[in-house]
């Protein structure tokens, strides 16, 4: 007899959260300040402000545990939230394990990404406040068709720097964002000063997310119409992104269950934050030991092979330096095709709870976790962004883990996104083009030994 069980915990439309949950306020210890470059003082409002606009120069430090989403974004969440939450039952089967296994799943956003969580909501405070025109970056390409999106959304223009390594791996997505009506171009550049530095030293470069980040600063640094957008690292960015936990603890509580076990992947901290963070708050409060583990590339291990540090966000040194696990900004990752992990450092916020020993980090390679993701998609029918992967690859581990501990196990993991615009990734895979890249120690102490000096 077959019979039904409940696999899918969905929430109505009325569930939309009204605040995104801000936990600077609940941190045990504050988190360290940002300092201007030049005078190694901390920054104030105005430093920022031809980067960005005051709302959301005010919700970087905001002391307020709830902030409110504007009923303009809401409405636009609409269109994909609540997103749903998933047993994966079939996946739990094929692993034999006593674990159980819940994933949040992001990717049925327009974009297939978590990312226009927060690109709808730095659209909307811009339009407000009279931009003209957002400049940004993007690696793997989510971040800048998830901003373009919002960018069409809001009436905005939208001018990308896309890595060179993804506009040539990844022409659909180059094709969606200028869909949307971007204009993307191939980072390093020839359009701006950090571009050019760059490509004259390596006419060659592949790019990297840190490059990208410094074309679209100083495009945004010299045009009063225009100002700089960011995909992850900020706390304004991981704040915008917390409602997938607060979604995904309503659901647990639906499903009748407790995570014991929280997993994300991270580039730059912005969807594994969006998940954790609602439960690291519980976790502060003493009402929760579940294990929190950030899975990051072995090719670019910043949370487990960085430096805590203060470094520059960017490779052309135009940012404020922020405290944070770091591989040095001019540190430059292999080409892996889980483009949207490439950074050189990680989310302030992300590396604090580090730090403080809320949060744990591991590395795997690639290879690992497109196997992880391959199991994942037969199982789930989901094929899922090679970013999300590792996370896939982390939750296997746990699961076999329970399974020789013999331990049922409650995991939730954040499936970030869908992989259909990476399948040339997928083809390289399966071909057995994909290979791992040992820890690039030579690069990264080269990178490190360049730490600006702040002490
Ligand atoms: C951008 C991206 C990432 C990495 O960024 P985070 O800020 O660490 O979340 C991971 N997965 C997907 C699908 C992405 O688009």
């Amino acid at each position: 007899m077959f019979r039904m069980y409940p696999i899918q915990y969905s929430l109505p439309h009325s569930r939309i959260p009204q605040a995104w949950y801000n936990i600077l306020p609940d941190l045990p210890k504050p988190l360290a300040p940002v300092l201007h470059p030049g005078t190694l003082k901390p920054i104030g409002p105005d430093d920022l402000a031809p980067l960005f606009p005051l709302s959301l120069i005010l919700q970087e430090v905001s002391a307020e545990r709830e902030i409110e989403i504007p009923e303009e974004v809401r409405l636009v969440y609409g269109q994909w939230r609540p997103t749903p939450l998933f047993r994966a039952r079939r996946l739990e089967k094929f692993l034999d394990t006593p674990a159980k296994i819940y994933y949040k799943y992001e990717g049925v956003s327009p974009a297939g990404s978590h990312k226009p969580n927060t690109a709808v909501a730095q659209a909307y405070y811009n339009k407000k406040e009279g931009t003209k025109r957002l400049a940004t970056e993007t690696g793997a390409g989510q971040w800048g068709s998830s901003l373009a999106m919002a960018c069409a959304f809001f009436d905005l223009e939208c001018t990308v720097y896309m890595v060179r390594v993804s506009y040539d791996q990844k022409p659909y997505r180059r094709a969606l964002m200028e869909a949307f009506g971007a204009s993307v171009a191939a980072s390093p550049s020839d359009t701006t000063e950090s571009g050019r530095a760059v490509l004259a030293q390596d006419p060659q470069s592949n790019g990297s997310l840190g490059i990208a980040i410094s074309e679209a600063v100083e495009v945004a640094a010299k045009d009063p119409n225009t100002k700089y957008a960011l995909g992850s690292v900020l706390n304004h960015v991981l704040l915008h992104q917390t409602v997938i936990g607060l979604e995904a603890k309503e659901q647990m509580s639906l499903a009748g269950d407790d995570p014991d076990v929280i997993v994300g992947c991270t580039g730059g901290g912005s969807n594994f934050a969006g998940l954790v963070m609602p439960y690291l708050s519980s976790k502060i409060k003493g009402q929760s030991s579940a294990r929190v583990i950030a899975v990051e590339p072995a090719a670019c291990p910043s949370l487990t092979k960085g430096r805590f540090t203060y470094d520059f966000g960017d490779t052309g040194h135009l940012t404020p330096l922020v405290k944070m696990f770091t591989l040095g900004s001019t540190f430059m990752p292999p080409g892996i095709h889980a483009g949207g992990l490439r950074y050189h450092g990680m989310a302030p916020l992300v590396s604090h709870v580090k730090e403080l020993g809320l949060v744990e980090a591991i590395a795997v390679q690639q290879l690992e976790a497109f196997a992880a993701g391959i199991q994942f998609a037969r199982a789930e029918g989901i094929l899922p962004a090679p970013e999300a992967n590792h996370a896939i690859a982390g939750v296997f581990r746990e699961a076999v883990r329970a399974k020789e501990e013999g331990k049922p196990t409650t995991i939730l993991f954040n499936l970030c996104g869908h992989g259909h615009f990476d399948m040339q990734a997928y083809i390289d895979y399966q071909a057995g083009k994909l290979q791992n890249y040992d820890y690039p120690a030579e690069e990264i102490a080269m990178a490190l030994a360049g730490l600006p000096a702040t002490s």
